[in-house]
């Protein structure tokens, strides 16, 4: 019979009530990787495949559209339920080890912050580092500031848009950091360099890192369980159950069944939105830098994902983030090797529908132009596969910061009579409609307001809250343009 053909055969016995013990969230002491076997290299089929053993409580780690197959972390005990009930695969790693030998030499919380100081003491001129919270276990969560304008009371840094890199949201994603550290490392020697791409990159832009949001998620993956994935919040007993930080925002937040209300959850969304001090710090630092661009780095399965989480949810900015997001997609290849590339697409076309994650907040809040990489075919890859990742996503990232640049529109919202008005003016574009909850555009404290827009002719609309408006039409074409509408 066809591989098809029998999975057709699974399917229905799923829909036909196949009687399934709910698996168990993996004890710690017996976690396995298992890749199940989709019979398809169909992305729909993988994604149905993926949403039937989500809906089981299982850990889905990834999927590999090159074999088929879609990883599973749980125990030997999960890998006889699901062979009971006809779903094959093959066990991932020989030994069942909760706790696998990671590579010293990938990041810590204290190497990221040593790497964060020396980086801002080689580049006193073009840094600020800030702490930006504090984790349940006291850990501090930092952020490193890019730009010419690096100082908290430089009134210049307001007019120039934000990007905020983020890495780390979920503790076993170890390459993650690597990633978004090596923006600040390329970029800091790069800008005083005449001939470089980026000399002049932060003159325009502010650009925040954040490398290590998980912190305390981060030394459970290096002192008790390398597939840890949340962060460490613990019960009244001191028992962790961990909350999944990129559940845990704001926007949608428990919006799709996409999170659990479920402690024992590998995507336990917390008890209200926004309740855990990581992800409150990324927010405040969003809120205080309104970002006009956002890339959150996560592994595994080589896709650049765009807005939105939830199901059937699009963007009225699809276009612009479906074809910035294939451009990346296009400049990263496999680690397969074989040819292929990583694939653009929403979360719920690719894998599965997500509510309460970071991308969509940053986009539904501050109209940032928002992605999320999947990188890697694993959560910790061999060491030796660091500078290949980083090489790859370096060419992606700085393809996408010389787009935006090129893209932007600066709108400056002015008036004569009464400075203070300014911060609540609101901005409009004929072409983009808020119809899923997203938030009106609005000027920062010296009345700008920054969009990446895709190639085309716009009005725009300054509007304050006693209904007098301003408007202008701006054509892009590829050069940043800029306007003022004068109230
Ligand atoms: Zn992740």
């Amino acid at each position: 019979m066809a591989p098809r053909y029998w999975f057709f055969l699974f399917l229905a016995s799923m829909t036909l009530g196949f009687t399934l013990d709910r698996v168990q969230h993996p004890a710690s002491d017996s976690l396995v990787r298992f890749a199940v076997e989709s019979k398809s290299l169909d992305p729909n089929v993988m994604r149905e495949m993926v949403g039937r053993l989500k809906q089981q409580g299982l850990d889905v780690a990834g999927v590999n559209r090159n074999d088929g197959t879609i990883e599973v972390i749980t125990t030997t005990g999960g890998i006889q339920a699901l062979k009971t009930q006809g779903i094959n695969g093959s066990l991932r790693e020989s030994h069942s080890a909760s706790f696998l030998r990671l590579d010293s030499r990938y990041l810590n919380s204290q190497k990221v912050e040593d790497e964060l100081k020396s980086l801002q003491q080689r580049f006193p001129d073009l840094t600020r580092l800030e702490k930006i919270g504090t984790s349940l276990e006291g850990r501090a969560i930092w952020a490193l500031l890019l730009s010419t304008t690096p100082h908290a009371n430089d009134k210049n840094a307001l007019s120039k848009p934000a990007i905020i890199f983020d890495g780390m949201h979920h503790a076993r994603e170890i390459m993650t950091p690597e990633v978004v550290l090596d923006v600040a490392q390329t970029i800091l020697p790069e800008a005083r360099s005449k001939n470089s791409p980026l000399a002049n990159i932060l003159s325009r832009w502010n650009i925040w890192i954040v490398p290590m949001l998980n912190v305390d998620g981060n030394n459970v993956v290096w002192t008790k369980n390398s597939y840890w994935r949340k962060n460490a919040h613990a019960d009244e007993n001191s028992k962790v159950f961990g909350v999944d930080l990129n559940r845990n925002y704001p926007f949608m937040w428990s919006g799709c069944n996409g999170s659990s209300g479920s402690k024992n959850s590998d995507t336990y969304r917390g008890d209200q939105a926004a309740s855990e001090p990581e992800s409150t710090a990324l927010i405040g630092l969003a809120r205080r830098v309104l970002p006009t661009a956002s890339l959150s780095y996560h592994s595994f399965s080589e896709f650049v994902l765009y807005p939105f989480g939830c199901g059937e949810l699009r963007s009225s900015e699809n276009l612009l983030h479906a074809t910035l997001g294939k451009e990346m997609a296009d400049m990263l290849p496999s680690d397969s090797n074989d040819g292929s590339t990583y694939v653009a697409e929403t979360p719920w076309k690719l894998l599965y529908s997500a509510d309460g994650e970071s991308m969509s907040f940053m986009h539904s809040e501050f109209g940032a132009t928002a992605f999320t990489f999947e990188i890697n075919q694993e959560f910790q890859p061999d060491y030796g596969m660091r500078e290949q990742t980083l090489v790859k996503h370096r060419k992606a990232w700085q393809h996408f910061l010389s787009r935006i640049d090129r893209n932007l529109l600066s709108i400056r919202v002015t008036q004569t009579q009464n400075e203070n008005f300014l911060e609540s003016a609101t901005i409009e574009f004929d072409t983009i409609q808020h119809q899923h909850g997203e938030k009106p555009f609005r000027t920062n404290s010296a009345g700008q307001f920054f969009k990446v827009l895709d190639p085309g002719k716009y009005l725009v609309r300054a509007r304050l809250p006693d209904g007098r408006f301003a408007e202008a039409t701006v054509e892009m074409n590829g050069e940043p343009k800029y306007i003022e509408l004068n109230l």
